[in-house]
């Protein structure tokens, strides 16, 4: 035998040794002939729907419940089971017209009718310029003006990242410590929120630095820090950044959720975001605002970025784009956008046609139904409540350590110092060991019918309900909060 063939040998044998016996044995199984049966997989099809997914779907997925969602309407899902929940999630902020709004569900079958796939590498797609035309006036900016769309937040974070590469011919990109943006390779590598979305995944994406995020916990500071004193401790921190890990002349851009979201819901003050637009602007580095979360009418505006006045030089959106259907996309400048060969950007489902069409119904009802005003209304309605509730004197209400947010994208963040170890907010608090309120809470309100999320390394919880969440609704929502957070004060 000569030494290549013995060589290649080995190899496969040495392979082969790296493969486990059960995967190697798999990997021996015949291929089933199409629309054949077994008895594993009759036994499979009688199973319950819940044990069925524990069997077949990615164990990577962690999921907060068991239940089966089979229908949803407004702001209430149904499961297989027919027990009806009160849905304060919205899908983590997707459902922004609540499931199922009529006049998004009727667009989106209408368009199955008329084509489902209009192909953006091959030509135009009607419904994508019929919704630029509805999409463009409403973007924070007038020099946002062009447009490419995607499928999911992370794709688009990953093609705002693109552009920014090639539009300043620089690496590097400066993230904010507790950022999230996805778990794709890139954008695992620029989320900072949590660890558990890039260990034991690496080499992530290189390129990425972090920066201080003008929120109290980030620094271990007390509840009471004054805004101002964060703002500067974040702003000197990014100058940092810049002298100490990241030149300007390597940096492309820096990325930030104008409220940061996963990180823990708290809203980036105005003049935090206009020192860094003003950073970004002494060094020709360009801002991109993640409004994947914060978009689409969450916080009361169409975008968090329209009150501080802070223009973003690319702006990326997702989730209550098209209320459920797979859209995202990026807006910029046409001088910016049009430095990219074409070629570099599209992809097989980019802009699909019936997200589309969905995305124009959005938009539509957006302006028919006057969402906004409800959400300021809601918005009142669940502040004064939480606010009512922390001072109220009861046991439940003295573990609120802080109430913040904008709009319907609300955050709860708690304190208890019996349980931990009776500092009201220290970093060893806040590193993920102790235990929290707000996870057991989420429990408790899941067993009076009511989906709700936590958020972060620190005790935070969520509420992110449908912006057409009607006063009632908000009512019973706080009822079972309260209730639920009473379970848990009492339990301590
Ligand atoms: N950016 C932000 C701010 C997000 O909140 C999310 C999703 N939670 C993403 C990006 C990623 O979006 P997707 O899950 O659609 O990839």
């Amino acid at each position: 035998m000569n030494r290549a063939v013995m060589s290649r040998r080995s190899i496969i044998s040495a392979s082969r040794n790296l493969v486990s016996p059960a995967v190697s044995r798999s990997l021996r199984v015949p291929v089933r002939p199409f629309s054949s049966t077994t008895p594993q997989l009759q036994q499979a099809a009688n199973m319950d729907a819940a044990a069925f997914g524990e069997q077949h779907i990615a164990r990577g997925i962690g999921r907060l419940t068991k239940h089966v969602f089979e229908d949803g309407k407004g702001s209430w899902i149904t499961t297989d089971k027919g027990v009806k929940l009160l849905d304060m999630t919205a899908g983590i902020g997707v459902l922004n017209l609540g499931h199922c709004h009529p006049k998004v569900s009727a667009a989106a079958a209408a368009q199955c009718g008329k084509i489902t796939h209009a192909q953006v590498n091959i030509g135009f797609s009607a419904v994508q310029i019929a919704l630029l035309k509805e999409l463009i006036p409403i973007l924070p900016h007038e020099s946002l003006d062009t447009v490419f769309f995607w499928n999911s937040g992370a794709e688009a974070v990953e093609a705002a990242v693109k552009l920014a590469r090639a539009a300043t011919k620089k690496p590097n990109i400066v993230v904010m410590q507790g950022s999230y943006h996805g778990r794709t390779n890139a954008t695992a590598s620029m989320t900072r929120s949590k660890t558990i979305y890039g260990e034991g995944h690496g080499p992530l994406m290189g390129g990425v630095f972090a920066t201080a995020f003008p929120y109290y916990s980030q620094f271990g500071l007390p509840v009471t820090t004054p805004t101002e004193e964060l703002v500067n401790q974040a702003l000197l921190q990014l100058r940092l950044t810049l002298s100490q890990q990241t030149s300007p002349a390597d940096t492309a851009a820096i990325i930030l959720e104008p409220v940061l979201g996963e990180g823990g819901y708290v809203p980036a003050p105005p003049a935090f975001l206009a020192g860094v637009r003003q950073i970004c602007d002494e060094n020709n580095i360009l801002l991109i605002a993640d409004e994947v979360q914060s978009g689409m009418g969450r916080t009361g505006q169409m975008w968090f970025v329209e009150d501080s006045g802070v223009r973003p030089d690319i702006l990326v959106f997702a989730k209550g784009i098209a209320n459920g259907f797979p859209l995202s996309g990026i807006a910029s400048r046409k001088e910016l956008m049009d430095l990219q060969k074409p070629g570099s950007m599209g992809g097989t489902y980019a802009g699909n046609a019936v997200a589309c069409a969905a995305a124009l119904a959005t938009i539509k009802a957006f302006h028919e139904e006057k969402i906004l005003e409800n959400v300021a209304a809601r918005s009142k309605q669940i502040f004064s409540f939480l606010k009512d509730l922390q001072k109220g004197g009861s046991k439940a209400g003295s573990l609120i350590e802080d109430i913040r947010g904008s709009g319907l994208m609300v955050g709860v963040q708690f304190a208890n110092p019996a349980l931990q170890g009776g500092s009201s907010n220290t970093a060893s608090r806040h590193a993920g060991s102790q235990p929290q309120i707000a996870p057991k809470l989420v429990q408790e309100c899941i067993k009076r019918d009511m989906l709700v999320l936590s958020t972060s390394v620190f005790d935070v919880l969520r509420f992110i309900p449908p912006l057409t969440v009607t006063e009632e609704e908000m009512t019973k929502a706080c009822g079972i909060f309260k209730e639920s957070l009473e379970a848990v004060a009492k339990d301590l």
